[in-house]
């Protein structure tokens, strides 16, 4: 198939794509690494009369540390996440999950803004930012407000942005040396979207009590939070011998996962009891 036709234009800078994305509204549409938008193009799922190419905005691309906060500029390849010492020493999740991405050429151009603006369900980076408090940076003509992940992800393939506004960063905050991480999902294939993640992150262990986050993606229309989990790991323990008991009776309380040609409902459930006992018990001896 060939895409719909459509204008293009390069903007120089940040300024100037704003100004174009006031002046055509939601007949524009921004392109970044165009590993997506390209593919939605070519499909007819989408057709925009105004690409607008942000590729060349150098100020949206980088990684940098400033205070207590890991800055990543929404036009970073995933590949330079991936390879970056600045995220292996304080953010390590994102360098876990970041194999997961796709498969290498497409990580040589696609962009953790296009990523996340995509908002995929089954996408890694969207869950990883919820498990690690982030917030998304974004502009328009009016100014820069911060969307923390959790307010970020509306729904399917919906986020906070609106059609004028361009994410320009997200900021993750750095935590002491004792937290841990753990990512882990189901896939038919390494490089495939996820039949079933989790990205979890958890603070020092205090009297059995614990800042436990465990999130999945590829269980709806957006990344999840999984509260009740939470309590059960927390407390039946994270070795305990009925965790596997305690997290199966828990699992459907926070999910609702729907059947489709990849997996049964009832497979999900039992893929999001292992995924949060490897997390636990991960937990316990890292
Ligand atoms: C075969 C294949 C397998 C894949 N597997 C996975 C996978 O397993 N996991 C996964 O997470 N992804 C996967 N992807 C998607 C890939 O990671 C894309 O790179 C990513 O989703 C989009 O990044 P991009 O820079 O290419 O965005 P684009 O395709 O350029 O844009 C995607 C969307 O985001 C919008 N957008 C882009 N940048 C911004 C911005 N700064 N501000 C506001 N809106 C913006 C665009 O307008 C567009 O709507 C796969 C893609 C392919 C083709």
């Amino acid at each position: 198939m060939k895409p719909a036709p459509f204008a293009y234009t390069r903007p120089r800078t940040l300024d100037a794509a704003l100004a174009l994305l006031k002046e055509h509204g939601s007949d524009a549409r921004l392109i970044a690494g165009g590993q997506s938008l390209l593919a939605t193009l070519n499909l007819r799922l989408s057709s925009p009369g105004l690409l607008i190419d942000i590729g060349s905005l150098a100020e949206l691309r980088g990684i940098d540390i400033a205070g207590d906060q890991v800055r990543i500029g929404a036009l970073t390849r995933h590949v330079e996440v991936e390879r970056s010492p600045i995220i292996a020493s304080n953010v390590p999740l994102l360098s876990a999950a970041m194999p997961h991405v796709a498969h290498a050429a497409i990580r040589n151009r696609g962009t953790i803004g296009g990523s996340l603006a995509l908002a995929d369900p089954a996408a890694e980076l969207p869950a990883c930012m919820l498990a690690l408090e982030a917030s998304l940076v974004i502009v328009s003509t009016q100014g820069e407000r911060r969307v923390p992940a959790k307010d970020f992800f509306k729904g399917l393939y919906a986020t906070a942005l609106e059609p004028d506004e361009i994410l320009i960063r997200v900021d993750v905050p750095t935590r002491a040396t004792d937290w841990r991480y753990h990512f882990n999902e189901f896939a038919r294939r390494h490089g495939d979207y996820a039949l079933a993640g989790i990205a979890a992150a958890c603070g020092p262990v205090q009297q059995g009590s614990a800042d436990l986050r465990l999130v999945y993606f590829g269980f709806g229309e957006r990344p999840l939070r999984a509260n009740h989990v939470e309590s059960a790991v927390l407390k039946s323990g994270f070795s305990s011998p009925t965790l596997e008991k305690e997290v199966a009776a828990a699992v459907g309380l926070d999910l609702d996962p729907q059947s489709d040609l990849h997996a049964s409902a009832a497979t999900r459930l039992h893929l999001a009891t292992v995924l949060a006992c490897r997390a636990a018990r991960y937990f316990s001896y890292a």
